[in-house]
């Protein structure tokens, strides 16, 4: 007899043909007596969590590797069928604590096997998992636990310094656990009571009878880096989380299969690495997690030994590994495709992966879109385009997934023109974009009724390609002309002697703003504001070339790796 295949996900076998007809036929009778004006489909309400996600994975991809770097050092492998059952020893040790449903348990962790555990063991057993941004500083984290009312804290060993700075902090919680074995647990006299993760599931039934979760309870929590004010929750519901993870397997978004092998470098603690670490068990996809080591040869030896095809982070990450494999003259055979987002990817920066073969999609998300929303594939009548004309394409941020609806509106609220040309603020809703956020008295983001103000200023093309502006608040007005600081910066990151490169405005008497150029050189090269003038000519309006240049040894970036603009404004006006 011919293998009908493997079931979807949610789909549990066996289906229970006979009754699922009774069940039918019951329905039609008891609508038919009501009168309703309207049909019900007669579709099971199986709710969408994320426990079925790593069930369906230790089901039918029970074998498939997940594959960390480890903070004590060495590789470890392991399963998505030994993770499944570690991750209900996991939950079965929670039970110890009596917490109640929706409490929040607390992550500072890299990507590695334990944190995917705490991912389903937490959010399967109806409490809320709150990853949390160990580059916050340290006030913005003693914020968030106290925010979220953690209950428990689970941390990697590196982050042990900031457990012992946050010592008074965190007497609230039931438990501080470190995420290693007995023979790695750290001795703090600060913090004395320390549990130890593998000895707190060691005992434990590897069997757990999951709670039935309705599919909106919340399931995860991340806050935003708050560069302005306080950090604000972001609450996903099990729902959102598994609409998400569908909407990015897609062919014109990841493109995963259970062939993939995915290495997520955005980190766990970052809007759940774009969701990478639920997609990736529900196509069965091998996961490959970098820990903590996230230098150009660690990567590089990671994906080349595991085979890695397709990867996710931001422009930072890639100019590291970029500026590496260039001086070693090394690529990873292997890797297919690389998701860039968080920032806007230069131009030069999709060359330079498609240099090696490699395919670049542009992604455009925020903390509060679950992130991904918008993903740059091509259209099929771009394949007649040369490949440059494709990479400028490519370079835009994309087009909007399905389940996502955008606005975007002028400053009198009209919506614009799908032109490429005019701009306007950008509106999202949709099943995985935040109504609200938690537990916050700021309504301002959410003033346009059914709709997120995203803060950020776009246009989009006749194609429906959606290029991001820039923030609304790092856009440079000058003399009533709006300059786009991400494309000025896109230009330059392109001029050989630029490692990296921000454009900022300073205050300017006769034109209110004008654009600077921060620059960090590549070792002894050498930038004259002449060269710059030079360098910008012919590709923009004379009038948005930048003042000025302003060479520094670095750059400042936010905790989730973008340039931090305020400060480089400070900086500018410092040097001016
Ligand atoms: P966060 O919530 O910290 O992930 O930040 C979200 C913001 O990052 C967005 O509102 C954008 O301003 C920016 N962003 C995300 N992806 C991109 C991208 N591909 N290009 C340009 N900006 C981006």
């Amino acid at each position: 007899m011919r293998s009908q295949g493997r079931p979807f996900l949610n789909c549990r076998m066996p289906i229970n043909n006979i009754s699922h007809h009774k069940f039918a036929l019951h329905c039609f009778f008891k609508n038919k007596s009501r009168k309703v004006s309207s049909m019900l489909g007669l579709m099971m309400k199986t709710p969408l969590t994320v426990t079925s996600i790593l069930r369906h994975a230790s089901t039918y991809h029970g074998e498939t590797e997940i594959v960390s770097r480890t903070v004590e050092g060495p590789m470890h492998r392991t399963s998505y069928a030994e993770v499944w059952k570690r991750s209900q020893k996991l939950a079965n040790a929670l039970k110890r604590f009596g917490l109640a449903r929706g409490d929040r348990v607390a992550t500072l962790a890299w990507n590695t096997w334990r944190h995917v555990e705490l991912y389903y063991g937490v959010s399967g057993s109806g409490f809320v998992c709150h990853t949390i941004n160990p580059r916050l500083f340290k006030e913005q984290i003693a914020y968030i636990i106290k925010h979220a009312a953690d209950k428990i804290l689970f941390a990697d060993l590196t982050f042990l310094p900031i457990l012992e700075s946050l010592a008074p902090q965190l007497k609230k919680l039931k438990a501080v656990v470190i995420m290693t074995d007995a023979d790695h647990m750290p001795k703090s006299a600060v913090l004395p009571k320390l549990l130890c993760y593998e000895e707190l599931i060691d005992e434990e039934n590897d069997e757990f009878k999951w709670p039935d979760l309705d599919e909106n309870l919340a399931c995860s929590l991340c806050y935003t880096s708050g560069t302005t004010g306080e950090p604000k929750g972001a609450l996903y519901s099990h729902r959102s989380s598994v609409l998400h993870a569908m909407g990015i397997a897609v062919p014109d978004v990841f493109n995963l299969t259970s062939a993939s092998v995915v290495c997520p470098i955005v980190p766990m603690f970052h809007v759940n690495a774009w969701g990478i670490p639920y997609v990736a068990p529900m196509v069965g996809a091998k996961l490959v997690l970098p820990g903590p080591k996230l230098d150009g040869a660690s990567l590089h030896q990671l994906m080349s030994d595991e085979g890695v095809t397709f990867t996710a982070g931001v422009p930072t990450v890639w100019l590291a590994l970029l500026d590496w494999l260039d001086v070693e003259k090394k690529t990873i055979l292997t890797l297919k495709r690389v998701a860039i987002g968080g920032s806007a990817a230069p131009l030069v920066m999709l060359q330079r992966f498609a240099a090696r073969g490699i395919t670049v999609l542009h992604a455009w998300g925020m903390t509060e879109t679950s992130p991904i929303a918008i993903a740059g594939s091509l259209l099929g009548r771009h394949e007649k385009l040369s490949e440059s004309e494709k990479l400028a394409l490519r370079s835009k941020q994309g087009r909007p997934l399905f389940g996502v609806e955008f606005l975007v509106v002028n400053d009198d609220g009209v919506p614009i023109k799908n032109d490429g040309v005019a701009f306007g603020a950008l509106y999202v809703r949709g099943p995985w974009v935040a109504a609200s956020y938690f537990k916050s008295k700021d309504k301002s983001a959410f003033a346009r009724k059914g709709w997120f103000h995203t803060g950020d200023v776009v246009n989009v093309d006749a194609d429906g390609f959606f290029k991001i502006v820039d923030r609304t608040k790092d856009v440079i007005k000058s003399g009533g002309e709006w300059i786009s600081s991400i494309e000025l910066e896109n230009i330059a990151q392109a001029h050989p002697a630029i490692k990296e490169a921000a454009v900022v405005s300073k205050p300017h008497e006769k034109w209110d703003e004008r654009p600077v150029l921060v620059a960090i050189l590549k070792p002894n090269a050498t930038f004259t504001k002449n060269e710059m003038v030079a360098h910008y000519k012919g590709k923009i309006a004379n009038w948005s070339i930048p003042d000025d240049v302003i060479i520094v040894e670095q750059l400042p970036h936010t905790a989730t790796g973008k340039l931090l603009k305020t400060e480089i404004r400070k900086m500018v006006i410092g040097k001016i």
